[in-house]
């Protein structure tokens, strides 16, 4: 190396020992300007003298001036570092930033309870197989009433207070509502009135018109009836209706599969309670309830009366049956190949009997203080 060349290497550590010993940000940029400054810098004006030396010693006269100020350069960036985290420190030590002051809160977004709840029951019917699918809620009479054996004048049709669509309105909305993804389904006369679906109860028509045995789904969704409003009644309300086609199946089948529910979402204690029921368009038909969950059915708590199943021990659930053969026919299966069965329940109910809340109308009013508690 040439005399010259180490004249550079002396200079870079003069340079790096003045560099640590810089007290503050001042100092270290006139030592940065002083030695690779542009135009005055220490390695500027040494490299202006290149051009007078021999050629032979250019290459490393350039090479030795490179890795000085690349030392240089990182000796300051290096200082730096250290002179910008002790001025932090002193700040915190000056109380410049008041570390007690709590944190903003961040607010992080959720479920709501009605959605919660409605994932849980599409999760586990899609453990046993239950595919989630869902339908229109503006819906022709014939697939609310007519299509499950409820036709009009049926008494049954008084259970439901309707709200019907007017017929000049009714066009459109049908138009944009029919159909669930699969092929075109034969639609009914356009002289029958609409509504909207007082049921999820209309899907099982629907599904069943657009699939061949066996099928397996689950419906959740909202339903709608002109009611007045209390803690356990609103006019729109959600609803979740299973319905499984196949050869052989049995009440024993669904029996088994209510069984599983009530255990997967309440615990694996619960017993299940089948007592007679009757729905139009299934035959036989039972209503389901569960030993309720708080209690374990024994109807009383250490503060007395359970308030959760009003001290009956049972909390009803759903309610369920065999498909009606009338209802088979009318979507071309052969009842003497298929059975079925079917069940539906009120999302609502879980939902409150999961979250402990003791009205309705509490899920509906977008009250978040209320709405974060639980
Ligand atoms: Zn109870």
């Amino acid at each position: 190396m040439s005399i010259v060349a180490n004249d550079l290497a002396d200079m870079a550590t003069r340079a790096e020992s003045e560099i640590a010993a810089a007290a503050d940000e001042a100092a270290l940029d006139a030592l940065r300007v002083r030695y690779v400054g542009r135009r005055e810098g220490e390695i500027t004006k040494a490299l202006k003298t290149l051009p007078s030396l021999p050629a032979a010693e250019r290459p490393a006269f350039g090479a030795a001036a490179n890795a000085a100020r690349e030392r240089i350069e990182s000796a300051l960036e290096r200082r730096g570092g250290e002179l910008r985290a002790s001025a932090l420190e002193r700040d915190i030590a000056g109380a410049a930033a008041d570390l007690t002051l709590p944190p903003r809160r961040v607010r992080v977004g959720r479920y709501h309870p009605i959605s919660r709840t409605i994932r849980e029951i599409t999760r586990i019917f899609a453990g046993m197989g239950f595919e989630a699918v869902e339908g229109p809620e503006v819906e022709w009479d014939y697939y609310n009433f007519e299509a499950l054996n409820i036709p009009p004048g049926h008494p049954a049709r008084d259970k439901f207070s309707t709200l019907w669509v007017n017929a000049e309105g009714s066009m459109e909305v049908a138009l944009a509502a029919t159909g669930t993804g699969g092929r075109a389904v034969a639609e009914p006369s356009r002289r029958q009135p609409m509504l909207l679906r007082t049921h999820t109860s209309p899907m099982q028509i629907r599904v069943m018109e657009q699939r061949r045995p066996p099928v397996r789904v689950v419906v959740p969704g909202r339903c709608y009836r002109f009611e007045a409003t209390d803690a356990t009644h609103e006019s729109v309300f959600f609803q979740y209706e299973g319905l499984a086609i196949d050869e052989q199946l049995s009440m024993a089948d669904l029996k088994g599969v209510l069984y599983s529910f009530a255990r997967q979402i309440f615990g694996s204690e619960r017993k299940v309670r089948f007592r007679p029921d009757y729905f139009p368009f299934t035959e036989p038909s039972a209503e389901i309830a569960f030993d309720c969950f708080v209690c374990d059915g024994s109807g009383t708590t250490n503060a007395g009366r359970c308030a959760t199943c009003g001290g009956s021990g049972w909390i009803e659930a759903a309610g369920c049956g065999m498909v009606h053969p009338e209802a088979l026919r009318r979507v071309g299966y052969d009842p003497s190949q298929v059975q079925g069965f079917a069940f539906g329940g009120g999302v609502e109910r879980l939902a409150m009997l999961l979250t402990g809340t003791p009205d309705i109308r509490l899920f509906h009013q977008n009250d978040l203080r209320y709405l974060e508690s639980v």
